[in-house]
């Protein structure tokens, strides 16, 4: 057996701690494996031993049997139930030969076992076994975990059919893009005064079912990537393609300032030119008509979201037009939404205090047992003369004003004041989900009013699950960790709700703590057609898992979804396969029959 010692980490030497009571032989054990070039750090007793080897673990212990105290299989019983320690090499180092004696330390897992007295060569050998075969392990646990983790990065970033980058990749590529651009020679001098944009199609195939439909989704699939390669022939090297969902594609090229438009009108005209022609695919002829937005995002005032979601409606308009079409977004039209947008501002003023606001409830339901877990509240507004307003439409307006902070608070009175309700009914294993809009999750004083509210009401943290956006978290990356670990520390569990929207960065999202993940609606439609969402939905619930969260899918319509989500572990399921958001009375009387949804669905597939 060859003698030279291997260091596990980098160029450290290994660390040994040594258990000893015995002054004499601990000194002795010591002096050997300084002069073998080991680092030893020694305890006297087995409780130090364990403090020792959990605050700073070593490569591998030594530890007597014979200790004062708790003795030797007590200390290896603590360290082999601390993740910390469990895998550390363990020897035993004893005058207690006995066979019985060895066999109790190995079913404890220590690795070896010498009986004193030891020659020096044996303790060296039995060290250098050990730490030898804890590093190939070792090397093959972190090697296993780096390749799985990639794997699951690649899947999750990228679209399954054509491998392109997908939505979840965009964020991240972005910013990589845009500090390219700004190391660029030709655009490290922008002129402030040029107008600089960054140029952004919305492509989307129109009526993509059609070719499904006629020839079956695995043809629709290669067609898929016919098209993709056409695309990559007609559009610029230094552009940048990401396929967003299935059909809708979105393509980015570097900022310009001089005869924008009409260099857009090329581009645009060149990638519609390669598909005059149908596509020959597996000796078919195959025609891919498309709509196309596009609009230019100003390079100063940078947001991708807000101009991504102007570029779809600019597709919008150009699919309301018909095929093969194109429609240019100008930044200063005024949209008929935008009038009636500025009408209902007025009334939002009087909303709260004319009592025209109440919350709607939708259950949460557990994929495992079919009962109901708790719900979403979600907010109505009740307008005197148009009805019925989605929030949707109305938060995002409150939003720009003041207005929201009063309606937060109104919308978690009334929740907690529900909660209390249902509390006193036996019903308090419920978790109720409040949505946090971004100016509400900024406050200053956001934890405190909270805490204050739930006390009022004598409702538990735990019972209040906090609902925040992607969009808002990223607005102010540490302000909102230091926010999110402070509510967390109230003991409020925290979601990321529409978890696939924000077109976020997984990178970023790892340093969030979160209890929950929501993903949204948008992917789970028609999942087990679309190739792209079903993969997104898989990977994201293997990524929450690993994280340790619980999964939540939003927007489940049918028991295919159901099952689909099911089968890849979602933990929880809101939709309206188990019902609509209701008013609190209703889900009162949900709560009271106790409805066991998994039985509901097995008789409805009977
Ligand atoms: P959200 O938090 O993602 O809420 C889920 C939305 O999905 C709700 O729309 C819900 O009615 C809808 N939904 C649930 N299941 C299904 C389904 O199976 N199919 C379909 N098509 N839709 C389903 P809603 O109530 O219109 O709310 C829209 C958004 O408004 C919410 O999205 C949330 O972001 C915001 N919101 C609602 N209430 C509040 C609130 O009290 N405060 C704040 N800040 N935002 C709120
Ligand atoms: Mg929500
Ligand atoms: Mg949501």
């Amino acid at each position: 057996m060859d003698n030279i010692a291997l260091p596990l980490q980098d160029n450290n030497s290994p660390k040994i701690l040594v258990i000893e009571d015995e002054d004499s032989i601990r000194e002795l054990v010591v002096t050997l494996l300084i002069a073998e070039d080991y680092e030893v750090i020694e305890a006297e007793n087995g409780n130090l031993g364990i403090a020792m080897a959990i605050a700073t673990p070593p490569d591998l212990i030594i530890c007597d049997i014979t200790l004062p105290g708790l003795d030797g299989y007590g200390v290896l019983q603590i360290l082999q139930e601390d993740s910390t320690t469990e895998t550390i090499p363990f020897i035993f180092l004893t005058a207690r030969g006995t066979k019985e004696n060895i066999r109790q330390g190995m079913n404890l897992g220590a690795d070896d076992y010498l009986t004193k007295p030891f020659t020096t060569q044996e303790l060296l050998d039995s060290i250098q076994a050990r730490l030898r075969k804890h590093r190939s392990w070792r090397e093959h646990f972190q090697q296993k975990q780096t390749t799985n983790s990639q794997q699951i990065n690649y899947t999750v970033t990228h679209d399954p059919i054509t491998q392109l980058p997908n939505q979840l990749a965009l964020r991240d590529d972005l910013n990589q893009l845009l500090k390219r651009w700004q190391t660029e020679e030709d655009h490290s001098n922008f002129d402030i005064n040029q107008r600089w944009v960054i140029p952004v199609f919305y492509l989307s195939i129109d009526r993509f079912e059609r070719i499904n439909e006629l020839f079956g989704y695995q043809f629709g699939n290669i067609v898929l990537k016919h098209v993709v390669r056409s695309l990559m022939s007609s559009i610029a090297e230094s552009a940048y393609l990401a396929c967003l969902n299935y059909t809708d594609f979105v393509l980015i090229y570097p900022p310009d300032s001089k005869n924008v438009v009409e260099k857009l009108t090329t581009i645009v005209e060149n990638i519609l030119k390669k598909f005059v022609h149908p596509l020959s695919v597996e000796s078919q002829k195959v025609l891919v008509h498309w709509n196309i937005g596009i609009i230019t995002m100003p390079y100063q005032e940078y947001n991708f979201d807000q101009y991504l979601n102007q570029a779809k409606n600019a597709m919008e308009i150009a699919r309301k037009r018909g095929n093969q079409n194109y429609y240019f977004y100008e930044q200063n039209q005024d949209h008929p939404l935008n009038q009636k947008k500025r009408l209902l501002d007025a009334d939002l003023y009087e909303a709260l205090h004319r009592h025209q606001f109440s919350l709607h409830y939708q259950p949460k339901v557990s994929v495992k047992t079919g009962k109901i877990l708790g719900a979403e509240a979600l907010l109505r507004w009740h307008h005197p003369t148009l009805g019925m307003i989605s929030p949707g439409i109305f938060i995002p307006l409150a939003e720009k004003s003041s207005l929201i902070s009063g309606i937060g608070q109104w919308v978690f009175e009334a929740v907690c004041h529900q909660i209390q309700i249902w509390n006193e009914q036996g019903f308090e294993h419920l978790r109720i989900a409040v949505n946090l809009s971004g100016r509400q999750f900024y406050q200053v004083n956001l934890a405190d009013n909270l805490s204050e509210i739930i006390e009022r009401y004598n409702v538990s943290a735990k019972q209040v699950e906090l609902e925040v956006t992607e969009s808002i978290l990223i607005s102010d990356v540490d302000l909102a960790i230091a926010n999110l670990r402070t509510l967390k520390d109230r003991g409020f569990p925290i979601a990321i709700d529409d978890f696939g929207t924000g077109y976020s960065s997984l990178s970023y999202l790892q340093n969030f703590p979160f209890d929950i993940l929501k993903i949204d609606r948008c992917f789970i439609h028609n999942i087990m057609r679309n190739v792209t969402n079903a993969t997104i939905v898989k990977h994201v619930i293997l990524m929450s898992e690993q994280l340790n969260l619980t999964t939540v899918a939003e927007g489940v319509e049918n028991v295919a979804e159901f099952e689909f989500l099911r089968a890849q572990n979602c933990n929880e399921i809101q939709g309206y396969l188990f019902s609509k958001p209701v008013t609190a009375v209703a889900f009162g009387e949900m709560l009271q029959s106790d409805p066991n949804f998994l039985a509901e669905i097995k008789r409805y597939t009977q």
